[in-house]
């Protein structure tokens, strides 16, 4: 019966016997559809208003208002913007839950996708006074989900620059050798305790709660990046010292490399 899912287990005992063990896990699948299910319709429904929301609030701080209005309008808006990053961070992490397994992947631009990142930090690392670098150690480049790769790494690279006080220095890197491509981005900020590593690509776990809540992030970041990196057979590490920094890395295997312009895949 195709509707029933069991989950099987084999355990060695004695003399070569083995104890087959088949579990009914069908209720539990079903139980853990329905709530991807549940989270995926009940961002897509949030979303529009909200649209509505933050467009209002944009109007109105256009205008020539008293200036505790103007205080509370963009209080309000912030706040907004923040639900709606929640939003879209709940809705692609529901759809990438939905399969380990990526349909549509192309040779990806990744030179020019780690450029355009490093730029788009370089706003928010300015006004913390960061060094941001990028060394583009290899010419092969990754076939993947274009979009689900350029958020995972932009997620590690922001994180890098809110969880890192200012004047601090943060260096990307991607690199090839025999094992396959890496993708790291290393920080000298806050650090991590080694307690919470295993934890942190959990859905809305957070070390430091309040510091993280006003950095802007989700909580889903992490939980996101974890995704994307099991669905394209990569995975990721994560290397922490309190109060010297981080360095959280993508290993690729060498099938997912390619030469750039090419259909070709490449071993390194
Ligand atoms: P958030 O939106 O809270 O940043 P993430 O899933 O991206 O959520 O990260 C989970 C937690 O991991 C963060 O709340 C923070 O405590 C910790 N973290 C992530 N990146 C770093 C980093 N580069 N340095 C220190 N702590 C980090």
């Amino acid at each position: 019966n195709p509707d029933i899912r069991l989950q099987y287990q084999v355990t060695k005992f004695g003399e070569g016997d083995r104890l087959l063990v088949a579990r009914d896990i069908t209720r539990l699948v079903r139980l853990e559809q329905t709530r991807q299910d549940f989270v995926a319709n009940a961002s897509h429904e949030l979303r529009t208003p909200l649209t509505v929301i933050c467009g209002y609030l944009e109007t109105f701080l256009d205008q020539d208002l008293p200036r505790p209005l103007t205080r509370a309008l963009s209080q309000m808006q912030a706040q907004a913007r923040r639900m709606e990053s929640l939003v879209s961070d709940l809705l692609m992490l529901s759809r990438l839950e939905g399969s380990n397994h990526i349909a549509d992947e192309h040779p990806v631009a990744l030179h020019s996708m780690l450029m355009q990142i490093e730029h788009d930090a370089q706003a928010l690392a300015q006004e913390k006074q960061h060094q941001i670098s990028l060394e583009l150690d290899s010419e092969l480049e990754l076939v993947g989900q274009e979009l689900e790769l350029h958020s995972a790494f932009s997620n590690l690279v922001f994180n890098a620059v809110r969880y890192t006080p200012d004047n601090g220095h943060i260096r990307l890197r991607w690199w090839v050798d025999a094992r396959g491509g890496h993708f790291s981005v290393s920080d000298d900020g806050i650090g991590i305790d080694p307690i919470h590593i295993p934890r942190l690509t959990e859905r809305f776990y957070r070390v430091d709660e309040s510091r993280s809540s006003a950095s802007g992030g989700t909580g889903l970041g992490l939980a996101i990046v974890k995704h994307v990196l099991v669905r394209h057979g990569a995975q990721l590490s994560i290397e922490s010292q309190p109060g010297e920094g981080s360095t959280f890395s993508c290993h690729f295997p060498p099938e997912m490399l390619v030469m750039p312009d090419s259909r070709d895949r490449a071993a390194p």
